[in-house]
């Protein structure tokens, strides 16, 4: 059977792409087909434009803390076509990057949709293309429920290009674009309200980083309603009008829906071909990303296993060891670092308190809440949490956690210490830096339960 390539990708985001130089550096012929823009989501309209956001969104507070510091900043605006213009710049220039790369790395770059027609076939643009291998790295798409006047509501794809700054907005959700885009709106000077349906915001995460994220944010202006939710959105003049489940209503001239991501597979002809889905839409893979047919494979979002850049990045990789390095790689979802780029933002690793309660493991847990010290000048009241779960029983530190400044930054760090699987004890042994946030993690003393 004669093939056009060794590998067809379909999906140039960080997964897709990851998988394609790596198994062209093993030899392949790869193709590697992207209806949008190369660099998916992370890239074009998720991380990366998201971070330049949130560090236009902090200015507003760099410059009222001046004024503790000695400084008169002066008269400030804030021009939102200016960040706009210079993020689409950035957007641009990374954009070439990752196609130079792939280029670089001898993958042939085909704009279009690819849709399945057969388990060696796909079809893009009416023309037939075979392959030995299939990977599917296409992603996710935002999840939008079925409300009335649903169709007047953004994502976080539309939050990248507004037109216009609205002055007011009304975030749905409470994970980490819910969390992230009403920081970064709040502090662009937008009122902000975030409507959640359950008790506390970032489900999933340890209960006092919820307690303390949420609290933190309140103290920043954003509203907060919890247990709540939008049921209707109405145009109102130049606005909308959403009416809540508690039956109170509000005006606003935004509303924004980020209410989870789901596999980004319809019409890929997934169901004609074989390949089995889960009940979220996911693509069922193996430990080798391997679908239930032999040669495709999926990697990334939409395969819902976790749904974070450097997962995809780490899958794509493995996947082009497993198949063009004849060296079987199963990627490794123990204790992942992350951080949420809320305001303050939080970094963590490994089980909650509540996880590791109910993996019944004997807990002594640390914590330690502290203003930081830039705020004894400038007078803000923000603290800094740090919290550490260790196994009484082999003194191992099995979750670790911040919310406070550069709490990204440290879990990067703190995240190679908690992997192979340190103890307090070595915790403890390590000499502070002083004076910094992190030092706190290795200077606890008492636990607190
Ligand atoms: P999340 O799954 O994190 O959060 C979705 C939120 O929407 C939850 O609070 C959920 O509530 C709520 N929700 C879900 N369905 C409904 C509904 N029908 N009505 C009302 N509320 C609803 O998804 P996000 O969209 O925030 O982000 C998608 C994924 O992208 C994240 O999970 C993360 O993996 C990734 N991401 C990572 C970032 C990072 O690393 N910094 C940044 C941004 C995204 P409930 O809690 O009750 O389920």
């Amino acid at each position: 059977m004669s093939f056009d390539y060794d590998l067809f990708v379909i999906g140039a985001g960080s997964g897709g792409v990851r998988a394609a130089r790596m198994s062209a550096s093993h030899g392949a012929k790869v193709a590697i087909a992207e209806e949008y823009r190369v660099g998916g989501t992370c890239v074009i309209r998720g991380c990366v434009p998201k971070k330049l956001f949130v560090y236009a969104s902090h200015f507003a507070e760099e410059f009222e803390d001046a004024v503790g510091f000695g400084w008169d900043v002066g008269a400030r605006s804030f021009d939102w076509q200016t960040l706009i213009a210079n993020k689409d710049v950035e957007i641009d220039r990374l954009n070439k990057i990752y196609m130079r790369n792939l280029e670089a790395s001898g993958v042939e770059i085909l704009n279009g949709r690819a849709v399945l027609k057969d388990a060696h076939t796909v079809m893009l643009d009416g023309q037939e293309i075979r392959a030995n291998y299939i990977l599917i790295a296409v992603g996710a798409t935002p999840y939008m429920p079925e409300i009335e006047g649903i169709e007047h509501a953004i994502s976080s794809n539309e939050a990248f290009h507004l037109e216009r700054f609205p002055s007011e907005i009304v975030i749905v959700g409470g994970g980490y674009i819910a969390i992230e885009f009403a920081g970064i709106f709040n502090g662009l000077g937008a009122d902000v309200t975030l409507v959640y349906r359950g008790e506390e915001i970032l489900r999933g995460f340890d209960g006092d980083i919820r307690t303390h994220v949420q609290d933190e944010m309140v103290k920043k202006g954003v509203d907060i309603l919890t247990n709540n939710d939008i049921t209707s959105i109405r145009k109102k003049g130049a606005g909308y009008e959403v009416t809540l489940k508690d039956g109170t209503s509000r005006k606003t001239s935004c509303v924004m829906y980020a209410t989870g991501r789901v596999p980004y597979v319809a019409g890929l002809g997934l169901e004609d071909v074989g390949v089995a889905l889960g009940s979220d839409g996911e693509i069922k893979v193996d430990a080798y990303s391997q679908t239930s047919v032999d040669n495709i494979y999926a990697v990334g979002d939409v395969t819902n296993r976790s749904q974070l850049t450097p997962i995809a990045i780490r899958e794509g990789a493995a996947f082009a060891e497993t198949v063009f390095n004849n060296n079987p790689l199963a990627v490794d979802y123990s204790n992942i670092p992350t951080a949420v780029f809320s305001q303050p933002p939080v970094g963590t690793v490994g089980m909650t308190e509540e996880e590791a309660r109910a993996a019944k493991f004997e807990v002594d847990i640390y914590k330690s809440v502290f203003r930081p010290m830039k705020h004894t000048l400038s007078g803000r009241d923000e603290k800094t949490l740090m919290k550490l779960i260790i196994d009484r029983a082999t003194d191992k530190v099995l979750g670790l956690h911040i919310v406070g400044p550069d709490s990204g930054e440290m879990i990067q760090a703190f995240g190679i210490a908690v992997k192979m699987g340190a103890t307090k004890a070595q915790f403890d042994a390590t000499i502070a830096v002083h004076p910094t946030a992190a030092e706190e993690l290795v200077t606890m003393k008492q636990p607190v339960s």
